[in-house]
């Protein structure tokens, strides 16, 4: 698509799907340092450093979305907390399609501009970034369905998405094995006119705090993986 001509050409991991980068990331760590399930409830000025859950630490370097940080934060002023509330996304239902038939072209990747076509705005065909992404002789497609609010009942929506791409002729529809279907609650920027000066906001009192952030909802910048993978290596 003009104007993505940078997202033309990228690289896959063979093996272990996109997770695999973030484990290549965690391997050379020190894994006691690394903690997984471990939600950020309160982060509080303390002296010179914060209390994070109520532990101690000398800085605090976040990249969960802003709107999830500002709950976790204390004495926030009422124009900070309307300034927050302009930060504005959607998000989206990711419903994956297994189907029993071998990969039928080399595409990545399908847009859908029109409605028409069905709910989604994007398919990807995950089984051709790379062979070990389906068993052999079958073909997957990640069907991506933006929403606003509250979730959509993902059941009615694994049926109409199965339903639109049969109808597209993307697959046959009994050729499908099994649908899955996950939601991701900040998906996309919503660069709405309030956005700027809300972020600026935002920005300059999570500084006063002495709060570094990065990362896409972390600090609110249109980023895929790559870049926020290049702004964690410059920040560190
Ligand atoms: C549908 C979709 C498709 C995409 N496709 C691509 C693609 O093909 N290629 C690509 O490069 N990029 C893609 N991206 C973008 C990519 O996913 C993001 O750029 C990247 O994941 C952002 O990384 P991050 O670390 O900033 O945030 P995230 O990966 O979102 O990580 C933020 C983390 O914060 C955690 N969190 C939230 N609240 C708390 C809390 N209170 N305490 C502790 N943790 C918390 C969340 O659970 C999450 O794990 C896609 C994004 C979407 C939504």
């Amino acid at each position: 698509t003009e104007g993505y001509k940078h997202q033309a050409r990228f690289w896959y991991p063979m093996e272990g799907g996109f997770e695999s980068v973030v484990r290549a990331v965690a391997k050379p760590l020190p894994q006691e340092r690394i903690r997984l399930n471990a939600p950020v409830k309160t982060v509080r000025k303390a002296g010179t450093g914060f209390l994070v859950n109520g532990e101690e630490f000398e800085r605090v370097v976040s990249t969960v979305p802003l709107k999830e940080l500002a709950k976790a934060l204390d004495d926030v002023p009422e124009e900070i907390v309307r300034a927050f509330d302009g930060l504005d996304s959607t998000s989206v239902a990711s419903i994956l399609v297994a189907i029993d038939e071998p990969p039928r072209d080399d595409r990545s990747w399908i847009y859908f501009p029109h409605a028409s076509a069905g709910p989604f705005n994007r398919i990807t065909h995950l089984s051709n970034y790379s062979p070990a992404n389906a068993p052999e002789g079958k073909r997957s497609i990640l069907a991506e369905v933006t929403y606003r609010g509250a979730p959509p009942d993902l059941d009615a929506l694994q049926e109409q998405v199965v339903d639109c791409l049969h109808a597209d002729q993307l697959l046959e529809k009994d050729r499908v094995l099994f649908t899955r279907a996950f939601t991701n609650k900040y998906a996309y920027i919503l660069y709405t006119h309030r956005l700027e000066e809300s972020l600026g906001v935002v920005r300059r009192f999570l500084e006063d705090r002495g709060i570094d952030i990065l990362g896409r909802f972390g600090n609110y910048q249109y980023f895929n993986s790559d870049q926020c993978i290049r702004s964690a290596l410059d920040f560190a």
